[in-house]
């Protein structure tokens, strides 16, 4: 997609603080990171979001899913990480180009806040 703001980073047409690019993956740090290390994975495939995915998609979802240990390892997340794949309006997306947040540093509180 032209206009989209992921495929622009993914093709370098936007300026990133890049962590890792191959054929079909590319990650970069979050603009406005919510913890001490926080950056997305996403395919250079435009996919507006996970609920768009289908058989298709699987390895290229899977490849996502192991990269994500590995470059958490490479930026000090010796402790864990979460992963976080918002869809939808109802799940809190805002760029609606699939993207997998990588979170960890620091003290990373309950996912969801029971009172
Ligand atoms: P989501 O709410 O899951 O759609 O997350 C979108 C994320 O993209 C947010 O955490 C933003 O801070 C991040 N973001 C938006 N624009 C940029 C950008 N140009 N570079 C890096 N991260 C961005
Ligand atoms: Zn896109």
């Amino acid at each position: 997609m032209s206009d989209c703001i992921f495929c622009k980073i993914a093709r370098g047409e936007i300026p990133s603080k890049k962590v890792y690019e191959d054929a079909e993956l590319f990650a970069f740090h979050d603009i406005n990171p919510v913890a001490p290390v926080h950056f997305m994975v996403i395919p250079k495939l435009h996919m507006a979001s996970l609920a768009d995915a289908d058989e298709s998609h699987a390895a290229l979802l899977g490849k996502m899913l192991v990269l994500a240990p590995k470059l958490a390892q490479q930026l000090g997340l010796d402790n864990g990480f979460r992963t976080v794949i918002n869809t939808g309006r109802g799940g809190g997306q805002e760029v609606f180009h699939l993207h997998m947040h990588i979170i960890g540093g620091g003290m990373i509180p309950p996912m969801v806040a029971r009172s």
